[in-house]
């Protein structure tokens, strides 16, 4: 089957065999990937379980099992090796591994008669930008996406664009061109071109597209650009009065629950540790929704802090402007964000959703400064942090909960993103 594939060019990936994602994610293999691996013949001598101990249940009826790959102690692959390095790629090439560990970090997403292609930023190569161009990486993704892409994608319909709006893939994209437009700006910093954005949004959001279509959205979408951006931008240049005052104190609530979820790792280690890990989980929760005190450490990355400490103003790298651009290009070009790709949510509260990774991950990269004693952030902090962010955002099945939705909907309803956005870039 031929693919047309849209890539994101503004992006440079190739593995870097950090073994990270080894480490990070629970694997799920297929009926016919689980014989695969157990016809390779695995042994001791290869340092491998043998047999079913290569796989751990996932859940599913008796009669439909569902396996993931097992895990060693510290919650790396069994296949991992001293080396960083993955056995069954050693051992027989890397078309003989699990489809899930050959896509990443690419995700691949209808988007009418073709299909688009983002990125996952929990990688540190595609942080970095490092790699190959994705041109010359197109022949692998073309052969990648045939394995994934199902027979008939085109008929995929396109997200809606509200709760109540829908239009055809073609009026959809004017939209997603739009957003990445305001995106590609390079006269105003990442957090005022989040505001810009939200703030047309949530014009879209309360407007019917049954009558306007074609050129005439896109001169709609124009025109409230226009007066936003006229309206808009003076204010928030350089004093970031675009929406005044600080987050108010249930909206400072509201995101730490939501920051401490991205800030949470969740490897295959943690969701088997039962009873005892969801309760240490709760106590956590309990302590991020009060706010009081020290904060406490999801990760042993991160050290006990104040919470108060965490609100003092840290400053924004000049070089982090590249990546959060970057980042959100991709994010949106790829259709990352919202329909299938984020829980069926719409475009208006996808992006909603998308802009608050930004303060989420700015409080997270404050928390890793912190942890070591500095109160200015570097740039490896807000990569860092992204690479811990971005694990989550459209793969923890939390955050297409309806109490993960409510709380970015509550946020977007009191007009609280940009100021979040705006108290967590200083
Ligand atoms: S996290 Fe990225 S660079 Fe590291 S092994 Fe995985 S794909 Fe390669």
């Amino acid at each position: 089957m031929a693919i047309s594939l849209t890539l994101p060019t503004i992006q440079n990936w190739s593995c870097h065999n950090c073994g990270g994602c080894c480490r990070q994610h629970a694997i799920e293999v297929t009926e016919e990937e689980r014989q695969r691996i157990l016809s390779q013949g695995w042994t001791a001598n290869d340092g491998t379980p043998t047999g079913n101990a290569l796989f751990e249940r996932q859940g599913g009826p008796p009669w439909a099992k569902r396996y993931r790959l097992a895990h060693q102690a510290d919650g790396a692959c069994v296949f991992l090796n001293e080396q960083g390095l993955c056995r069954i790629h050693a051992k027989f090439g890397e078309a003989a591994k699990p489809l899930a560990c050959r896509i990443y970090p690419y995700a691949v997403h209808p988007a009418g008669k073709q299909a688009t292609v983002s990125l996952r930023f929990s990688c540190p190569s595609v942080v970095a930008n490092r790699g190959r161009s994705m041109k010359q990486n197109a022949d692998e993704i073309k052969q990648l996406a045939r394995a994934i892409v199902p027979e008939g994608h085109e008929r995929t319909p396109p997200p809606a664009v509200s709760a109540r709006e829908r239009v055809d893939w073609p009026d959809f994209r004017r939209f997603v061109d739009a957003i990445d437009y305001d995106l590609a700006s390079t006269t105003a910093s990442i957090g005022v071109k989040l505001q810009l954005i939200l703030l047309w949004l949530d014009i879209v959001g309360e407007s019917r597209f049954d009558k306007l279509s074609g050129t005439l959205l896109t001169e709609f979408l124009d025109i409230i650009r226009q007066s936003v951006h006229e309206v808009g931008l003076p204010m928030a240049e350089g004093q970031w009065k675009l929406t005044g005052g600080p987050p108010g104190a249930l909206a400072r609530m509201q995101f730490r629950m939501l920051t401490a979820q991205y800030a949470r790792k969740d490897t295959a280690a943690d969701l088997a540790s039962g009873w005892r890990g969801r309760w240490k989980l709760f106590r956590a929760a309990t302590k991020f929704a009060r706010g009081i005190g020290n904060t406490p450490p999801l990760q042993t990355i991160f050290r006990e802090v104040s919470f108060e400490s965490l609100e003092q103003s840290f400053g924004i790298p000049a070089e982090s402007e590249e990546l959060w651009t970057r980042y959100f290009r991709v994010k949106v070009q790829g259709l990352h964000f919202c329909g299938p790709a984020y829980y069926g949510v719409p475009l208006v509260e996808g992006f909603q959703s998308l802009a608050l990774i930004f303060p989420a991950t700015m409080w997270i990269a404050r928390w890793l400064a912190a942890s070591q004693g500095r109160t200015q952030l570097t740039a490896d902090d807000v990569s860092q942090a992204l690479t811990i962010s971005d694990h989550h955002h459209g793969y923890s099945p939390i955050f297409g909960s309806f109490g993960f939705r409510k709380r970015v909907r509550t946020l977007a309803q009191m007009d609280e993103i940009p100021r979040l956005i705006r108290w967590y870039s200083q």
